[in-house]
């Protein structure tokens, strides 16, 4: 694909309709949302109409992102500073960002990490951090935040999981039973609340262009003696489309699913993936 045509497709997948506000009146919370395809989804809310509390560890940074989110789309946007692996620390920042922008209508549990190691080298403390993060964190948000959307009749859970959660890679298995686990939670959920009206979904994109890729990528290229660009493009070689995913188009598909329209859509994990899976 052509760099023009690359810039116009994100263009498309990022923004609305000109004018069509569908979320306006929603309040969404993002995990992780001050970077990568946290930042990417809230941009997608926010220029559909939602309010956004952006929800992270670095408070400067998660602070900067929601001002430019209330510049760019003139919605209401907050910062929330938040680890969700510390449960009361959750529990702490969903009640401050309900008295603020009232509870939440969409959950994005976005916030995650991934680090490899072979077998050999995965420890306890590898294993623990790795679900940590990408399992008991959402879940963590999700317990939080589910049930005000039960009482409201209307809610929306996004989980970011991975094509790592539908199948195997080598050298990140306790990422991978991580996202297994995450897609696992998202289905259970879904089934659990289908008659709700709040419903539940994964998105599992394959290698995606932010800066967990660019680490990976200079890592592996500190341990090989190659290049980071040489892993990037091995990254963007394993997706047959041939480049690595966007976060915008990640993002556009998380912003369907948050519509009124996707009230029919739950309990899938929608592979984001260029034909990977
Ligand atoms: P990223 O590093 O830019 O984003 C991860 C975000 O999560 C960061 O903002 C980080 O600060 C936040 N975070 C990490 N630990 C946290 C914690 N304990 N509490 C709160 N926030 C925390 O990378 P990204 O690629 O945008 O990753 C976003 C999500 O997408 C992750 O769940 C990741 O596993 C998933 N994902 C990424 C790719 C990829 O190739 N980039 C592919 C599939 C899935």
């Amino acid at each position: 694909m052509s760099d023009s045509a690359l810039k116009a497709m994100k263009e498309a997948a990022q923004g609305a309709a000109p004018g069509a506000r569908p979320l306006a009146g929603r309040h969404a919370i993002v995990t992780g949302g001050g970077s990568g395809i946290g930042a990417a989804i809230a941009d997608a809310l926010a220029a559909r109409g939602a309010k956004l509390t952006l929800m992270g560890r670095d408070p400067r940074r998660i602070e900067a992102k929601a001002g430019e989110f209330t510049t760019a789309h003139d919605v209401e946007a907050i910062a929330e500073a938040c680890d969700v692996t510390d449960a009361d620390r959750v529990i702490a920042a969903f009640a401050a960002a309900a008295a603020r922008l009232g509870p939440a209508d969409i959950l994005i549990a976005n916030a995650g990490a991934a680090e490899s190691a072979p077998l050999e080298r995965t420890d306890a403390a590898l294993w623990h951090a790795m679900l940590a993060v990408n399992l008991t964190g959402a879940f963590q948000c999700i317990r939080v935040a589910v049930p005000s959307m039960r009482a409201a009749g209307w809610g929306r859970v996004v989980t970011v999981a991975s094509t790592a959660g539908l199948k195997g890679y080598p050298y990140v298995s306790a990422y991978c039973a991580a996202k297994h686990g995450l897609v696992g939670l998202t289905r259970a959920l879904a089934a659990e609340l289908a008659a709700t009206g709040v419903t539940v979904n994964a998105v599992c994109p394959s290698y995606t262009d932010t800066d967990l890729v660019t680490r990976s990528a200079a890592k592996i290229a500190g341990k090989t003696g190659g290049s980071p660009e040489e892993m990037r493009a091995a990254f963007a070689k394993t997706v047959p489309l041939g480049r690595l995913i966007a976060p915008e188009e990640v993002a556009a598909a998380v912003a369907w699913l948050c519509l009124d329209e996707a009230a029919g859509v739950t309990g899938v994990a929608l592979p984001i993936a260029g034909g990977e899976v």
